[in-house]
């Protein structure tokens, strides 16, 4: 990798400053003769700014040139603050395509990559000096497992193909996690380190430490948002120093500067929180590792239990799916049964609860067990149901539910607008008076649940639970030492609770996340409850799980019980066909948002029209599929009115292009803002 460039001959150095008024832009500075030699892309210098002799300010150099733009006189560059890059040229092409590919600029990019403080003008107090370079060696404090039958023959099957990326799926607790070890040993004896990405901080901890009883303390870093400032600069250093062998970390990890790359784990790749979609640039970790591998001839190991329907499609495509079918010593999945919540109304039950998952709550508490009680709930969402024949009000269009609007008495479509006013009769079996709304009230269990049992200790969890620093923390500690009988939570207890003495795991509404307005529900609804069941019955005790459920005959909750994902793929991905979705598209969605409501849709459909028009002139209209304006599902956001256009791209990188560089000529008015999200996560 090199770590400058010949720039001896070049006249001016690209700098890129951050200034209040401006944001952050680049700018040509003259290169003074005596910095010439030592110069290079990465380096933070100060320059002059502003008018006449300016005053100082920081920038980075992010490129060299011969010309400048006519009617522009340069100033030279000050002084050199660092001498050592902060980053080269291989890392600077990712971070470019990055921006590129994401609709976003090279600062915010650059913003996001760098640690914060490494912007700011204390940057020198950072700038210790290296004391000791120690030598590390990676050494094993424990033994090594031997791999299963099974495992053994995946990875040496991982290790014969010539993927650049690989699929490992395997089901929970079948030895994924040893394989990635095999792996990692194999690319520190070649000489190279290793990335390994989890979706969550919680995640990354369990993994580290098992890691480091493994391959030792010293060459294991972490790296992701909740590490200060001054431990990700220490952390910074050593990589640049080559002394970390095995760089754990969240999703902004996969811009740490690792030297030497062989290796990329991606583990638990399905989760959304791989994909950044606040604020920009709204990058996929996953894109940008694979980018990152490209350049540095490094490999990509994806792993899940639930692969992402593209992946997994992809992975089948091209001979690099590998699977785990077993368990580790053959340990049973937890069986999961099913209570029909719409016989429950037929007993006058029209509670939240069965009578069946009372008793069994009820029967495990008194057996010193513990209970997980999921609330599928994504922030807001509601859908419509008939009660007789169980269908769901969707879209003849999209495939996706339709929300019913009380003010206007319709049912929309979010995606494409299509709207059913004043409907009182099931569409599907035209039974009059069955139509429920449901997706409300869920936030009141933990009320029903302390009615229901005032002897039990039962304590919430979710995203309210994030704001107090510690607290999510706090809570699973508790309930992993026994103090808390039912834990209630959303899907963020889904993953990686590892609580031996929980035997019962009851899911509220197993419905609710198969009906989201959104392409992936049946993706996050299967890959949630096969999560959330994975819970019950980790140690010695058998586990049991239910489901209640208002629609039994849904095949993709059918799926999820029998966890089944070969043939919930084989379903969800003749639906991803027929309706053009990934990874059949790429999809690209623009939100146009602004405090009047009126002037939001108009913009909205004004761009619409001009680029539906731009993509017939050009004859694509069948490969750029363009859906909208719609209101978006959360309508309105602190003020803003909110309307969606979304694109199927199905040209590929020539389809992004045509449709970016559209975007890009947009001038908008003041009091219109545009939001550009590709391959976004959800579409709310
Ligand atoms: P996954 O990552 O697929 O969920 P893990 O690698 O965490 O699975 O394995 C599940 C459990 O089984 C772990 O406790 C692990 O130590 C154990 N295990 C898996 N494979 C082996 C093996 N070959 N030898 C000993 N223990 C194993
Ligand atoms: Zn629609």
């Amino acid at each position: 990798m090199p770590e400058t460039v010949e720039n001896k001959e070049y006249k001016y150095a690209l700098c890129l400053v951050d200034i209040k008024v401006l944001g952050t832009r680049t700018f040509s500075y003259l290169i003074p003769d005596n910095l010439k030699k030592d110069i290079k892309i990465g380096q933070p210098v100060m320059v002059p700014f502003g008018f006449g002799k300016g005053r100082m300010i920081k920038a980075y150099i992010v490129g060299f040139s011969d010309y400048l733009e006519e009617g522009i006189k340069a100033k030279y560059i000050d002084e050199i603050l660092e001498n050592e890059a902060l980053f080269d040229l291989e890392y600077l092409k990712v971070l470019e395509w990055v921006a590129n590919y994401y609709f976003s600029d090279l600062p915010t990019v650059l913003k996001t990559a760098l640690p914060e403080k490494f912007f700011a003008k204390n940057l020198k107090n950072y700038r210790k000096p290296n004391k000791e370079l120690k030598v590390l060696k990676t050494r094993k404090t424990s033994k090594t497992n031997t791999l299963t039958e099974e495992q053994q023959k995946v990875y040496e099957d991982i290790k014969k193909v010539n993927a650049k990326t690989s699929l490992l799926y395997g089901i929970t607790g079948s030895g994924k996690t040893e394989i990635y070890f095999e792996l990692i040993e194999d690319t520190i004896n070649e000489g190279k380190n290793v990335l390994f990405l989890a979706p969550e901080i919680a995640l990354v901890s369990q993994l580290t430490n098992r890691t480091i009883k493994r391959f030792g303390k010293s060459s294991v870093g972490i790296w992701h948002s909740s590490i200060s400032e001054a431990e990700k600069y220490k952390v910074w250093q050593k990589l640049r120093n080559d002394e970390i062998k095995i760089l754990f970390g969240a999703r902004s990890s996969v811009f740490a500067p690792i030297k030497n790359l062989g290796l990329i784990i991606i583990d638990e790749e399905n989760d959304p929180a791989y994909k950044q979609t606040m604020p920009a640039p709204r990058y996929s970790a996953i894109e940008v590792a694979k980018k990152l591998a490209e350049l540095n001839g490094a490999r990509v190991i994806l792993g899940s239990a639930t692969p992402d329907i593209k992946s997994y499609y992809e992975a089948k495509n091209s001979n690099s799916l590998f699977i785990l079918n077993h368990r580790y010593n053959n340990a049973p999945l937890p069986k999961v049964q099913m209570v029909d919540m719409r016989l429950e109304r037929g007993l006058g039950n029209n509670g939240i609860f069965s009578k069946y998952l009372i008793d069994e709550i009820n029967k495990t508490v008194k057996n010193k067990n513990q209970v997980i009680l999921l609330i599928n709930r994504r922030g807001f969402s509601s859908y419509t149901q008939c009660l007789s024949c169980s269908t769901v009000v969707e879209c003849p269009k999209c495939a996706i539910p339709l929300i019913y609007h009380s003010a206007s008495n319709s049912h929309r479509c979010h995606y494409c607008n299509y709207e059913i006013k004043n409907l009182t009769k099931c569409p599907k079996c035209e039974e009059e008076g069955t139509l429920e709304n449901f997706g409300t009230g869920t936030q009141r269990v933990e009320e029903i649940a302390g009615k229901i049992f005032p002897d039990m200790k039962i304590q919430r969890l979710d995203s309210d639970n994030l704001t107090k620093k510690n607290e999510h923390f706090e809570i699973l500690d508790a309930f992993n030492k026994g103090e808390i009988d039912i834990l209630i939570g959303t899907q963020m207890i889904a993953k990686g609770l590892d609580n031996p003495n929980v035997t019962l795991v009851g899911v509220i509404n197993a419905d609710l996340s198969f009906n989201l307005p959104d392409f992936r529900s049946s993706e996050r609804g299967f890959s949630l409850l096969c999560q959330v069941a994975g819970r019950s019955g980790r140690g010695k005790e058998e586990g049991k799980v239910i489901f209640q459920t208002y629609n039994n005959s849904n095949i993709f909750l059918d799926k999820a019980r029998e966890q089944d994902y070969d043939s919930f793929f084989e379903n969800e991905i003749e639906i991803r066909e027929a309706f053009d979705y990934p990874p059949f598209s790429k999809i690209i969605r623009i939100i146009l948002s602004s405090d009047n409501n009126f002037r939001a849709e108009k913009s909205a459909m004004e761009i619409s029209m001009r680029l539906k028009d731009w993509i017939d002139k050009q004859s694509l209209s069948e490969r750029l599929i363009v859906m909208g304006p719609a209101p978006c599902v959360l309508e309105k956001i602190r003020g803003e009115y909110r309307f969606n256009l979304i694109v199927k791209n199905k040209l590929d990188e020539k389809g992004h292009n045509i449709i970016l560089s559209f975007l890009r000529k947009i001038i908008l008015p003041n009091d219109i803002k545009m939001v550009v999200d590709i391959d976004p996560m959800d579409i709310l």
